[in-house]
């Protein structure tokens, strides 16, 4: 047990229930996220939902946005659905508890649970050989200073610590307040993507040759992740296996509907 948790007690990443903390350590004795008995059987029954696109679990679907796809990563890890409209699934609850605030414990939750499904993919062999290193989309600077946090930065840095490999800035993203991606239609999205990001040169030797974990919290269209590729490869990286939290575009669900409340312009709300 660490001093700070006497201060800080475990609480659910999902719901904020505190946590005994026996459910905090587990049998093992050894630290870990975990969720309140509430939420677990619910989080468990999201990673489980079969995709629209192959019929897999969404944990094991590979599927990548045609966007993606378009600049060669075509294999895409995530956890569960993104679904705007329906704040109160656990997946979600847990996305606004990074995106918010900077929760420590909501974020090693998250990396405790892709972590794993990461290791499967690299081991599938597809990747050449190559080195891989851990790198992410950054959020705009006045986004950080609002909310405080970075979380794809934040998750990125606790799957690094996890999967024992280098964490590589290597993307960078223009001081300008360019138009919130969630104004834009999928098209204008990835245009206004490829002018916020840039390579960050000095990292550029680190990352040639070597197989990218790109890393976001939310991907939608995919056209961050379309942008960081390019940038990665003009880098000379050799292989990319995009990682988010959720995604809605690539594994949306033709038998579930979800209405979702849209605004003035007629596209649903998003960072
Ligand atoms: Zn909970
Ligand atoms: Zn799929």
């Amino acid at each position: 047990m660490k001093i700070a948790d006497l201060f800080f007690p475990p609480q659910c990443p999902s719901c904020g229930e505190l946590l005994s903390f026996d459910g905090f350590f587990g049998a093992s004795g050894v630290e870990r996220a975990a969720l309140c008995p509430d939420c677990l059987p619910l989080w468990e029954k999201e990673k489980e939902e079969p995709c629209g696109l192959c019929g897999e679990k969404v944990i094991n679907c590979q599927c990548a946005t045609k966007m993606m796809q378009s600049a060669g990563c075509k294999t895409f890890c995530k956890l569960v659905y993104y679904r705007p409209g329906n704040r109160e699934e656990v997946g979600n609850r847990i996305v606004y508890r990074i995106k918010d605030h900077a929760d420590r414990n909501a974020v090693n939750f998250l990396a405790g649970e892709l972590a794993p499904q990461i290791r499967a993919r690299m081991q599938a062999g597809e990747w050449g050989g190559n080195a891989f290193f851990v790198t992410y989309l950054p959020r705009r600077a006045g986004t950080i200073l609002k909310s405080g946090n970075d979380q794809a930065k934040e998750l990125a840095a606790a799957l690094a610590k996890q999967l024992e490999l280098p964490l590589i800035p290597a993307v960078g993203r223009h001081a300008k307040n360019r138009t919130p991606q969630k104004f834009l239609g999928p098209a204008k999205r990835l245009s206004n993507a490829t002018a916020a990001f840039y390579l960050r040169e000095k990292y550029q030797s680190r990352v040639a040759g070597k197989t990218a974990i790109l890393v976001d919290d939310i991907v939608t269209s995919g056209a961050s992740m379309t942008a960081g590729v390019r940038l990665l490869r003009r880098a000379g990286a050799k292989g990319f296996l995009a990682v988010a939290v959720a995604s809605d575009e690539c594994n949306r669900n033709p038998v579930v509907v979800t209405p979702e409340p849209q605004n003035e312009r007629g596209y649903a709300p998003y960072r």
